[in-house]
């Protein structure tokens, strides 16, 4: 008898069936790992970058995903503002507005004292918010640095009015068109902002608002600051601690000399590290003021500002 061999291709087609069979067993695997709703997981890296998905890749939806990016707005409660008025094209600064875009002013009392200190916070100034303390004076601090935001917020926290001054101070840059004032403003704003959750309200331009840096410029950036809703305050006091009064003793004689026969003032000092009896100044400067029946208040967008003459345009 004679034993008959398959044939080879029998042989093939056993082959292919078991390939088969051990094809569907894996999809049948890979089918019992979906989650009960058959979708599959999607997950996506932290950089995970559009490239990685194929076009046919439906989009994931954010809540999929495991590593929530943290959102890029860095400062606190952004308060919707009405759009003002800007000659910028495609305002790239949505969010300076201040709130006064009417120019109302209160009615200001007569022997009222506002301090206000440029150019801070410094070394200088956690022993001028003590002084003000003890004598229960609000003030104004113009800001410049922000290397302090604790001060910044020790002197916000203490009632005092925070107000935008530079953040580069440098009259060149700053005065020299629209788009570098609004830049270097809106870094101050934001360094407020961020220091304090408050958003300014008033300025005071770096050199006060007439100076010999931006002539060809006040008429319109006044005209868009205020389009925004923005006080700026100049002054009609001043130490001349920026200037000729070197001394503590000189710095009062000039406080004194321009406070005579004015019943409203406006008084500016430094607050900075080149002025270290700046506390003791103002605590004199208060004492004789008092004296004299006036009182102290802080600036603010509804105070009526003093403003210096301004260039014929
Ligand atoms: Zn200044």
């Amino acid at each position: 008898m004679t034993h008959k061999t398959p044939p080879r291709k029998l042989y093939w087609m056993i082959a292919v069936l078991l390939l088969l069979f051990v094809c569907f067993l894996t999809a049948m695997v890979q089918c019992l790992k979906l989650p009960p709703n058959g979708e599959a997981v999607t997950v996506i890296s932290a950089d995970a970058s559009p490239h990685a998905h194929t076009p046919e890749e439906p989009t994931p939806e954010p809540s999929l995903s495991p590593v929530q990016t943290p959102s890029p707005t860095p400062f606190p409660t952004a308060e919707p503002k009405e759009l003002l008025v800007s000659s910028i094209p495609d305002d790239p600064y949505p969010e300076l507005y201040g709130d006064n875009p009417n120019q109302e002013f209160d009615v200001s009392e007569e022997y009222t004292i506002y301090l206000t200190f440029d150019d801070g916070p410094s070394g200088s100034t956690p022993a001028l918010l003590d002084v003000l303390r003890e004598e229960c004076v609000p003030a104004t601090f113009f800001i410049l640095e922000d290397k302090y935001p604790e001060i910044l917020r020790q002197a916000y926290k203490d009632g005092h009015t925070l107000g935008v001054h530079s953040d580069s101070h440098t009259y060149q840059y700053v005065y020299w068109n629209m788009e570098s004032f609004l830049a270097d403003f809106s870094r101050s704003y934001h360094n407020i902002w961020s220091a304090t959750g408050y958003r300014p309200r008033i300025f005071r331009f770096p050199g006060g608002s007439v100076n010999s840096y931006n002539r060809h410029l006040i008429w319109d950036l006044v005209t868009e600051m205020e389009g925004r809703g923005f006080v700026y305050h100049d002054w009609n006091v001043t130490s001349e601690d920026a200037s000729s009064a070197k001394t503590y003793e000189e710095q009062l004689e000039a406080l004194l000399k321009y406070s005579e026969k004015k019943t409203r003032i406006i008084a500016l000092m430094h607050d900075t590290d080149k002025n270290p009896w700046i506390a003791d100044l103002v605590r004199e400067y208060i004492h004789i003021m008092k004296d004299r029946g006036y009182r102290f208040e802080a600036l603010s967008s509804r105070v009526e500002p003093i403003h210096f003459t301004m260039p014929t345009p």
